[in-house]
């Protein structure tokens, strides 16, 4: 990828989070307030960093996907199969390799680490969308790239799949209400905002769910899926990590390699209260009282 072309990313994406954070004006899911103020500079911080990763590894994969597809190596290449197919195949693929990668960070403790940095954060808006640690993105790269070279997927296909991906991500963090019959509707086949907001609550057990990221299907066929309509009592956040930790750049950084049990989780229930917006009057959510909120002890063993 060329510097030009990170540039027209860069844009695309800007673009991308400009618009709906103006729907986020609009229809909003949850009111502002304490939880919400002070991770600008951290969130975007992080975005930034990831832009830059995803343009050196997207180009690397990118490259890769155009020499296989001239030396026509890869499992399908002998299918002699169109390129709308083939790209068809890559995005459900991609999207089924993707679920996974997500689903093996919470799995092994050692990227649990690297993934709370993502989880973390006490709100969602469009500002969560690429808050990641850089070692999240290498991890994720890896399966991008293993599949690509695996199957020979076109690069036109990893391209596709890369935007969809992104485009949805900011759509799935966007602090937006739709109508729930929609929502409920759409998550028959598609990862939507409120299924999403449902893996980010910090009771394990939604946590633990809603891995998806563009169709529904992946979650639905192998049993972690959780209804959308969870989203309304959900609260962000992690609670084995500090809330100054959790707005602070340089504190995300370093996460991945701070016990969890070093940081102190007292004061961030109550700084993570979601006040809900329903029909013009505000509610608040009761934070999780029927949950089960559970410290995950993933990170203090590793
Ligand atoms: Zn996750
Ligand atoms: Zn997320």
């Amino acid at each position: 990828m060329t510097l030009q072309e990170l540039v027209t990313n860069v844009g695309l994406i800007a673009a991308a989070m400009s618009l709906v954070s103006l729907v986020e004006l609009a229809v909003p899911l949850f009111a502002r307030g304490a939880a919400s103020e002070g991770r600008a500079a951290a969130n975007f911080g992080l975005t930034g960093l990831t832009l830059v990763l995803n343009w050196a590894i997207g180009g690397a994969a990118a490259a890769l996907a155009l020499f296989l597809s001239i030396r026509g190596g890869g499992v399908l290449a002998p299918l002699g199969l169109s390129l709308p197919v083939l790209v068809a195949i890559s995005v459900v693929t991609l999207d089924l390799s993707t679920y996974l990668a997500h689903r093996s960070m919470h799995l092994v403790p050692l990227l649990w680490r690297a993934h709370r940095v993502h989880h973390s954060d006490p709100f969602l808006d469009v500002s969560s969308t690429l808050r990641q640690h850089p070692l999240e993105g290498l991890w994720r790269f890896l399966w991008i790239i293993v599949p690509t070279w695996m199957l020979g997927l076109p690069l036109t296909g990893v391209v596709v799949y890369r935007l969809l991906s992104v485009i949805q991500a900011v759509f799935e963090h966007a602090n937006i209400r739709l109508w729930r019959p929609l929502d409920r509707t759409l998550s028959l086949v598609w990862v939507t905002p409120n299924m999403h907001k449902v893996h980010h609550s910090r009771a394990r057990k939604q946590t633990d769910s809603n891995y998806g990221n563009l169709f529904a299907c992946f979650d639905r066929g192998l049993r972690t899926f959780r209804s959308a309509d969870e989203a309304y009592d959900v609260v962000y956040g992690l609670d084995d990590v500090d809330p100054r930790r959790a707005k602070s750049f340089a504190g995300l950084m370093a996460l991945p390699f701070v016990r969890a049990s070093s940081d102190s989780p007292s004061h961030a229930l109550a700084s993570s209260k979601n006040t809900r917006i329903s029909r013009g009057a505000a509610k608040t959510s009761a934070p999780g009282e029927s949950a089960s909120m559970r410290t995950r002890s993933a990170g203090t063993s590793a």
